[in-house]
């Protein structure tokens, strides 16, 4: 999903599946108290403006919420408490488990994946693996009123104007029957759908594949999919193209990340560079660009043209990693290494959902309110973490989950002479030289065009964490296509 620059239509993310894989909302400003006469004045208002010259009033007096949703404008002023590394934010993001159900989506959906990619010229895995990151593979799309938020967001606080023109195009998506008034739920911004596009997204490039005259992208795969990939050729895309590949850089080479200045392959291999297992460059993409996530000591990259196309989704370039590595690992059908071939510039890497679960129920156990178990490492539960830490002399206590804090605290008694290898309720730790060390390389690694999680909302395009907060989760029971059901959380807590 996705909202434009203050200043430009360049594209601000929200994505409402980045955010949920892995922040929370523990840091959100008091709920502002708004007036619902004022909210209703300006409602009047815009009803008879020429944005809304489109809706017809049957539409518009039918949708018009009947009070504020003040939680929303929280939403759109909450700064992260807490800022995420790359490594943990890669390793919530493709883990075994989201490669694992990439994989039985790809079989499942194999047909309709053939005939994307014939129609629109765009990779199954590329198509899954913005799926993947979006919304889990439509597991996770949100729950927020959509009408309610965006009229909220047209009458309050910055960007009025722009959610306004959202507004209006969500009460035209109803309008022209593509959305089931009832299924116009989505992020708190007002994403929505399987593949959270935002109403002006939706009305420009929203397909309908499976042939029913509508563009359902809540409850439509094909059609999901299919808007997906057109998503992408629109933006440019390159039929046959790689994102583009882990790289290898020579001994003593210097140079900046700057994925926009691309090169010919023939310039990187003069410069040394190899793929990341040391063979040659392939010539398979004409001109590439350097993208170190981590500075030089970390994973390096040469992305082309598909990866920005990747990164017009959500403009992230952390983000667009995440989708070209989880496409990466579903083309191999391999899940069991979710790594780089070179390894993360830090002595304690990043854990996965299904280890954060365990971390999180761990501290609940702890006597530490946590909310609910859902693996997702959010403010709450670094809050908790961060207690945890200062309680039991564990520095520094930064209130991440790293590998470390896994083992200190789901207990891992084969670890020894690890300082954190002991069982919680121990007697006091102290900090290893490795660990300050970690702690700066996250401070040198935290700069704002690589980290989601470290800019302002009004600067630069930034993951502006959606709408849920780990102590008030909620779940629903989704039915799988093979009759397993699973518990999903959404978003309805802000
Ligand atoms: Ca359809």
């Amino acid at each position: 999903m996705r909202l434009p620059s203050l200043s430009t239509l360049s594209l601000l993310s929200i994505a409402v599946g980045l955010s949920l894989a892995s922040t929370a909302q523990a840091a959100k400003p008091p709920a502002p108290d708004l007036s619902n006469s004022q909210f209703q004045q300006c409602l009047d208002g815009l009803k008879n403006s020429s944005k809304f010259r489109g809706v017809d009033s049957y539409t518009f007096n039918n949708y018009r919420p009947s009070q504020p949703d003040p939680s929303v404008i929280q939403s759109l002023n909450y700064q992260p408490e807490f800022q995420k590394d790359v490594w943990d934010y890669l390793s919530s993001l493709v883990d075994k488990e989201r490669v694992e159900d990439g994989i039985r989506a790809k079989r499942q959906w194999a047909d309709t994946l053939r005939k994307i990619e014939s129609r629109y010229g765009v990779k199954a895995e590329h198509v899954l693996g913005v799926w993947g990151v979006e919304s889990n593979f439509g597991q996770t799309l949100g729950k927020k009123p959509l009408f309610e938020s965006l009229a909220t967001l047209s009458c309050f606080d910055r960007r009025q104007s722009y959610f306004q023109g959202e507004y209006a195009n969500a009460l035209k998506i109803v309008q022209n029957g593509d959305i089931a008034p009832s299924d116009m739920t989505g992020s708190w911004a007002g994403a929505f759908g399987q593949t959270q596009f935002m109403p002006s997204t939706f009305l420009e490039l929203a397909v309908d594949f499976d042939g029913d005259g509508r563009r359902d992208l809540v409850n439509s795969v094909p059609d999901a999919l299919a808007s997906t990939a057109n998503f992408l050729d629109k933006r440019g895309y390159r039929s046959g193209e790689p994102w583009g590949y882990e790289v290898k850089l020579p001994n003593g080479f210097w140079g900046a990340s700057n994925r926009k200045d691309k090169k010919s392959i023939s310039h990187w291999r003069n410069q040394g560079l190899t793929l990341a297992n040391g063979s040659p460059l392939p010539s398979a993409l004409d001109s590439a660009g350097l993208l170190l996530p981590a500075g030089p000591d970390g994973p390096a990259f040469l992305v082309g043209k598909n990866f920005d196309t990747f990164y017009s989704y959500n403009a992230s370039e952390n983000y667009a990693l995440a989708i070209a590595h989880l496409s990466d690992l579903i083309t191999r059908e391999d899940s069991n290494k979710t790594d780089f071939v070179t390894a993360w510039p830090t002595d304690d890497p990043g854990i996965s959902r299904q280890q954060s679960k365990e971390i999180q129920q761990a501290l609940l156990n702890a006597g530490y309110d946590i909310g609910e178990v859902d693996g997702i490492i959010g403010d709450n539960t670094r809050i908790a973490i961060q207690q945890y830490q200062s309680s039991r002399g564990i520095l520094p206590a930064d209130g991440r989950a790293g590998q470390k804090f896994y083992r200190a605290i789901v207990g891992n008694t084969a670890a020894t002479g690890n300082q954190y290898g002991q069982p919680a309720n121990s007697r006091p730790l102290n900090p290893a030289p490795a660990d300050r060390m970690g702690q700066l390389i996250q401070q040198q690694t935290s700069n704002p065009t690589s980290n989601a999680y470290s800019v302002q909302p009004s600067a630069q395009p930034t993951a502006i964490p959606s709408t849920s907060s780990s102590s008030n989760t909620r779940y629903r029971r989704v039915t799988n296509p093979d009759g397993t059901v699973k518990l999903v959380r959404v978003d309805e807590g802000s």
